[in-house]
């Protein structure tokens, strides 16, 4: 046998299958191999105006409506739609939905505001009917904002954000509604005008395909009209600076130049190539093979209603005893895989595959491959073979491509 001079090269390709950063693809890459241009010069604004025109298109903003990118991430998006819209002890109805409604709701409480933290179990999604129960006991509408977790990426579970506006209405109460889709967006359909959402808060590195490093607030003109009453301290986060130069496609400090590129080719292959209905087709198709093969392994999802079920990422519990962590340890060093770990009171239970963004059948297949021969090294041998079960859906489900639909 010949020994190896050097471990540092691994032939091949990592596999990225954590839900988010999720997988650039080379044309993206490319897209943003380019020289920075002047952030102040025709050329930029050009390129500042299709990426806040196209983010409108994605985030189906009403015309009114505006979309805010911030060279940051999804947590710093989560800060600005806080400091643009309420005031220091203002009342508002969050969920736990999981680890990263949890995070949120920190976020909220660090800036003073009072949580009402509905209790949940982290294998379910938003109860309408509870949003309703709570907004009719405030008939002096002290709450003055619904924040949701649209997709909770920590559990795999998608909440029901029309339900949640049909709560709302049904009580006539007048709180903002603020969603965290930063996950959801460009997955599943996400309908900000529709569904009356007045700030949604994303990232660059999830479903746009994109790496880390812009954030989005989305808002509706209903919110614009409450950062004019909102007191806040805020300067790096505030709509008001950006509007201003937006009109005109620029920012009014330095903005990520090199990621606009990215956003501009990333818009264009999503909304005006492959078209935001089949994204979401396949996102549904990839995640439905995805299931299919946890049961086949004889592993349990932790979503337990499948209404919820995301197309974003897939929760799998492991048998007690049995720890994530360790597991995806022997997936990543045998197969150059990466899977998602247990976030907060998950850790050490649950692990998460990834199957967004630039994604397709092979790579689902081999993602599911890793997985499977990851279980039988591990020590925790597969009932059935679940790329097999999955192979089996994506064969019965068409794919849009394939039949020619798109
Ligand atoms: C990834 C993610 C975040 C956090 O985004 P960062 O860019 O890491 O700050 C927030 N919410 C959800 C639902 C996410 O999936």
């Amino acid at each position: 046998m010949i020994a190896p001079l050097s471990v540092s090269f691994r032939a091949g390709r990592h596999f990225l299958q954590i839900p988010g950063p999720s997988n650039v693809p080379d044309r993206i890459l490319r897209a943003m191999n380019r020289a920075t241009i002047d952030h102040r010069g025709p050329e930029f604004a050009r390129l500042g105006a299709e990426c806040l025109e196209g983010m409108k298109t994605i985030f189906r903003t009403e015309d009114n409506g505006h979309v805010f990118i911030y060279p940051a991430g999804g947590t710093g998006a989560w800060e600005a739609s806080i400091v643009n819209t309420l005031n220091t002890g203002d009342r508002v109805l969050m969920f736990e939905t999981g680890h990263f409604a949890t995070l949120w709701r920190r976020i909220a409480e660090k800036f003073g505001l009072n949580v009402d933290f509905v209790k949940g179990d982290w294998r379910h999604g938003i109860s309408a009917a509870t949003v309703e129960a709570k907004l009719r006991d405030d008939p002096s509408h002290a709450i003055k904002a619904v924040m949701c977790v649209h997709t909770e990426t920590s559990t795999g579970i998608t909440s029901n954000i029309a339900e949640v506006r049909r709560a709302m209405d049904a009580v006539h109460h007048p709180a903002l509604l603020m969603v965290d889709a930063v996950s959801s967006l460009a997955t599943c359909a996400f309908r900000q005008k529709e569904w009356g959402v007045d700030v949604a808060i994303a990232a660059s590195q999830k479903g746009l395909m994109l790496p880390p490093g812009l954030g989005f607030n989305a808002v509706s003109a209903k919110a614009l009209g409450a950062s004019q009453h909102a007191r806040m301290p805020r300067s790096y986060w505030s709509w008001d600076d950006m509007l201003a130069f937006n009109d005109k496609g620029f920012f009014p400090y330095t903005p990520a130049t090199g990621l606009l590129y990215g956003l501009r080719e990333s818009i264009r292959m999503l909304v005006h190539e492959e078209g935001l209905a089949h994204v979401f087709q396949r996102h549904q198709r990839l995640a439905e093979a995805a299931r299919e093969a946890v049961g086949a392994w004889g592993l349990e999802l932790l979503a337990e209603d499948p209404r919820e079920f995301s197309s974003v990422v897939t929760a799998v519990m492991l048998p007690g005893g049995c720890d994530e962590a360790e597991f995806r340890r022997v997936v990543l060093n045998n197969f150059d895989l990466s899977l998602g770990a247990g976030l907060g009171r998950l850790a050490g239970k649950v692990f998460r595959i990834g199957h967004l963004g630039d994604f397709n059948d092979l790579m689902l297949c081999g993602t599911l491959c890793g997985v499977e021969m990851g279980l039988a090294k591990f020590g925790l041998p597969p009932k059935e073979s679940g790329v097999v079960a999955a192979m089996a859906v994506l064969a019965k489900v068409p794919s849009a491509v394939a039949s020619g639909a798109a």
